[in-house]
């Protein structure tokens, strides 16, 4: 298949994803077919040139690629167990978020079906599908990811990760995991200097820079994990990081605001620290994170 091949797709649930997934495939000439719970979020793609379906079954029927993004795992399967003789022998890719465990119970669903089946996680925002920056993760059957892979570029980067379908929603959640930390971190920081007069906006324009410098620390740090020593020499030990991070949350508690998202990082350094480990480096953390207390 080229890129210039139109695929009848079919793509379920015209959310905010939903509908920018689809709008891009009509952008690219596919021949789009689209399905909404709701009435009236269809319009402006069958404006743009898709065709709107009345119920999910018109829309599977129509579609030899069907894409599902609905809201969540339970969503999902209300839609598509009714649906299981109508896909038999169709492809299903399904860019809904769902745990990975979720991931491979639809697999094996979709196996049981006689389904082909992706599960897709979505590393991008609406506005951002077709763009650059969106990636969209892939695990589930090779056969589908290499038959579709010229289609599921028009979103962004397809990255697959083997035939193990819960795996793009593990590095989908753990990427995630990664953000929400950072974001914690970054608003911490807007809290931290609000008091002196200064905007977000102000402290974003040098925040973004500074972590994004910083993530040339992940290497070293994995280097370190991979490696399985953190005793390696030119680390910052624990005891090091403890006095600093010690000073960040007095200068917090002085300047009012709550020090809960830096005592979540002391909590994890402090149990490698108490359980003689203090000389070691920052990696070390993992350990905590590996090992609930
Ligand atoms: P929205 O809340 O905008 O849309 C949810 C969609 O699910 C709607 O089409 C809704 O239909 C449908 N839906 C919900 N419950 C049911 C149901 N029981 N039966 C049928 N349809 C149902 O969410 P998004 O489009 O933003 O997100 C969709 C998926 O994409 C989610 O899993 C989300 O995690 C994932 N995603 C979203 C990102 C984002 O930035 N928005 C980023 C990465 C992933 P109705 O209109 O009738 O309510």
């Amino acid at each position: 298949m080229t890129t210039n091949d139109s695929v009848q797709v079919s793509v379920l649930g015209l959310g905010a994803m939903g509908s920018a997934l689809a709008a891009a495939l009509v952008r690219a000439e596919h021949a789009t077919t689209v399905w909404n719970r709701s009435a009236g979020k269809a319009d402006d793609l069958v404006a743009q040139g898709a065709r709107a379906a009345a119920t999910a079954g018109d829309a599977v029927r129509a579609g030899r690629l069907v894409i599902t993004c609905l809201l969540d795992d339970a969503s999902v399967r209300e839609v598509l167990d009714p649906l299981a003789d109508e896909l038999a022998g169709r492809t299903l890719i399904n860019l809904t978020t769902t745990s990975p465990e979720q991931s491979r119970a639809l697999a094996a669903w979709a196996a049981d079906a006689g389904v082909a089946y992706l599960d897709g996680g979505v590393m991008a925002v609406p506005e951002m599908i077709g763009g650059p920056g969106s990636s969209i993760l892939y695990s589930g059957s090779a056969a589908v990811f290499d038959e579709y892979e010229p289609v599921l570029d028009v979103w962004g980067t397809s990255t697959y990760f083997g035939s193990d379908a819960g795996l793009a929603s593990l590095y989908d959640l753990a990427l995630l995991a990664g953000m929400y930390v950072m974001f914690a971190g970054f608003l911490h920081g807007v809290a931290m200097v609000a008091p002196a007069g200064v905007t977000a906006g102000e402290f974003a324009a040098m925040a973004a820079p500074w972590q994004t410098a910083m993530t040339g620390a992940f290497q070293g740090f994995a280097a370190v994990v991979d490696g399985g020593d953190y005793t390696v020499e030119g680390q910052q030990s624990l005891e090091f990081s403890d006095v600093a991070l010690g000073g960040i949350i007095a200068a917090s508690a002085e300047q009012g605001v709550s020090t809960d998202a830096l005592a979540m990082v002391q909590r994890l350094m402090r149990r490698q620290i108490d359980a003689g480990h203090g000389k070691e480096g920052f990696a070390r953390i993992i350990e905590s994170i590996k090992q609930p207390g």
